[in-house]
């Protein structure tokens, strides 16, 4: 339990490089695994571990699999810093947003993992920490910091995380959404003049509760479509989810103009 605790941490940073990594567990005292990990940056992400079941000793061992060298010192490097010189690695360009935060590739993301992923990364990258550091570590620590933001600002909002996941799926075009029937654009441009129409607190606050379920029911939908693999299905259910979001931010906007804070 313990050592799958740990490991689960450290696949963090072992995403980065898709590396594999094995856990050898040799006889030592808890202090000193914690006194380790933050003596070596290299286990940043450990700091926090608590051992429950002493006495334990941690070596990770890290088989590469795509020959990544250190900008700095070129030794093999397996993990965000060089195990040899310490210096940040490098963003892997190959990684895409669901990888670089550590998580598995789906749209049924739990947001509270994704959060915490976030942070975690952000506090071991955030340029702040490098003030002392090369010119050069700064700069990859802007552009590392800078991307973990841009992946964790899609991945949260289910719209975006669902035209990511097209994109991934190879879906041409994934951006391009699908060409809505007359029947269901007549339904839309109805709930717009609704919305336009709505002067009423009450009404407005019943409008938006209503809207809300349907984006709710429409991510359950996208989320059975991704599972399935139904790839148009996911499609067309985004290319509906962007414009009740549309109407949600209309109703925000009415809202607030009518001070209704329900
Ligand atoms: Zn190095």
């Amino acid at each position: 339990m313990l050592v799958m605790n740990l490991l689960k941490q450290h696949c963090l940073v072992s995403a980065f490089s898709k590396y594999c990594v094995a856990a050898f567990l040799q006889k030592c005292s808890t202090s000193s695994i914690q006194n380790y990990c933050l003596s070596n940056r290299r286990y940043p992400l450990l700091e926090n571990v608590t051992v429950q079941h002493s006495p334990l000793k941690i070596l990770y061992c890290y088989f590469s699999t795509q020959g990544i060298h250190c900008w700095n010192c070129g030794v093999t490097v397996s993990n965000l810093f060089c195990n040899n010189c310490n210096s940040l690695q490098k963003v892997n360009e190959k990684n895409n947003y669901f990888e670089l935060l550590g998580l598995n590739i789906t749209y049924d993301l739990k947001l509270a993992e994704l959060a915490k992923k976030y942070r975690q990364l952000q506090s071991v990258l955030h340029p702040d920490k490098f003030s002392n550091k090369t010119t050069e570590e700064k700069n990859i620590s802007a552009e590392y910091s800078s991307l973990i933001n841009k992946a964790y600002s899609t991945l949260n909002n289910p719209i975006n995380r669902g035209l990511y996941l097209l994109k991934l799926k190879g879906n041409v075009g994934g951006e391009e959404m699908v060409q809505m029937d007359s029947t269901f654009l007549m339904e839309i441009m109805e709930k717009n003049e609704e919305v336009e129409a709505t002067f009423d607190s009450e009404k407005i606050n019943e409008l938006y509760k209503v809207n809300k379920e349907t984006i709710n029911s429409l991510i359950g939908n996208l989320s059975k479509a991704f599972n399935e693999d139904d790839i148009a299905a996911a499609r067309e259910i985004l290319t509906k989810l962007k414009y009740y979001s549309s109407i949600d931010t209309k109703i925000k906007q009415m809202k607030e103009k009518l001070g209704s804070t329900d």
